[in-house]
């Protein structure tokens, strides 16, 4: 659950958001039960001198103190009972006095030991998805809305079969890449035309990934190459830095539109050190390509193809352009 620091960072900020709100609720429904019942104040009042008694008697630790710290433990006793019982007859709101935080496992602080507590955990996933659906947009991307039967059913020689009966193992084998998604799942690369629905079909895997809990980071080449150039080029703040943490470390990656760039040296080496890291590291990355595997290999240096088509399940998309026919996909 490797997700980036500026998505841990608006988590937890909501998280902190979440607890003092809770604290003040907890506080106000305190003061609206003091003023109805003076004697709970009172009480209240009582329970912490004893207290505070009760740590100094420990800091001085004198000689036989047992009688005191008994005599005020029963007294103590003595005065929840009262408190109890006065709240009981008020008749309160079930809930309405019992000071619970926000979260019962880790009191707001969203973590517990060394581990991140469930609660942070899903502001975290809903933060991923609110990131995602800015870039992906609100949710027309869904297996459900890819349609079939706007591919062709004629056979098709370069590829053996029908274009639709292609594309049917593609969907089926997107939907199983994200219901089965665990960190270091399969690469895949989209390869064909534009308008073929590979961006449809990513998005559809990154929701539902990022939906079950994983980081997704979802982005053009064209913006990548861009996030590095700022860094290298020393214009890059501290949160550029951190962008570029977010390639290598996501649970997923999802390079969209990769050969549409203009290769340099810079694109080239900037894209191996991401391919490679994360194939070392055991990252999943989804490439989608308007080039065919051929021009793949003549575009980019044989380092990064071979890396590529070596480690890669290539899907190849066929069929006719499809943001003409029914004006929707990508
Ligand atoms: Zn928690």
């Amino acid at each position: 659950m490797a997700y980036s620091e500026e998505i841990l960072r608006r988590a937890r900020r909501r998280l902190e958001q979440a607890k003092a709100e809770r604290e003040r609720e907890n506080e106000e429904h305190l003061n609206v039960a003091y003023q109805r019942l003076p004697r709970l104040r009172e009480i209240d009042r009582e329970l912490r001198l004893n207290m505070v008694q009760l740590a100094s008697i420990a800091l001085r630790s004198e000689d036989s103190p047992s009688l005191t710290v008994a005599q005020i433990r029963d007294k103590n006793l003595e005065l929840q009972r009262e408190r109890e019982w006065i709240i009981d007859a008020e008749e309160f709101e079930e809930g309405y006095l019992d000071d619970s935080p926000v979260c019962s496992k880790c009191g707001g602080s969203g973590y517990y030991g060394a581990e991140m507590c469930s609660c942070l955990k899903e502001l975290c996933r809903q933060e991923q998805k609110k990131e995602l659906t800015s870039l992906i947009g609100s949710g027309r991307e869904t297996f459900d809305n890819f349609r079939l039967d706007v591919y062709p059913d004629q056979y098709d020689h370069t590829i053996g079969t029908t274009p639709r009966t292609l594309m049917t193992q593609n969907l089926r084998m997107a939907k199983a890449f994200a219901a089965g998604f665990t960190p270091g799942a399969e690469n895949l690369l989209f390869s064909g035309m534009t308008g073929l629905g590979k961006t449809f079909l990513s998005a559809c895997i990154a929701r539902q990934v990022a939906d079950r809990g994983f980081s997704v980071v979802y982005e053009t080449a064209i913006r990548i190459f861009e996030d590095f150039e700022r860094v290298k080029f020393g214009s890059g703040s501290e949160e550029d830095r951190s962008t570029l943490q977010k390639y290598f470390l996501c649970d997923l990656l999802i390079i969209d539109d990769l050969g549409s760039e203009m290769t340099t040296q810079f694109t080239i080496s900037a894209l191996y050190r991401i391919i490679n890291t994360r194939l070392m590291e055991n990252r999943s990355t989804i490439i989608s390509t308007n080039l065919d595997t051929n021009a793949f290999e003549q575009w980019y240096h044989a380092q990064i193809s071979s890396r590529v088509l070596g480690n890669y399940r290539v899907m190849i998309f066929k069929g006719q352009d499809l943001r003409r026919k029914q004006g929707g996909f990508r």
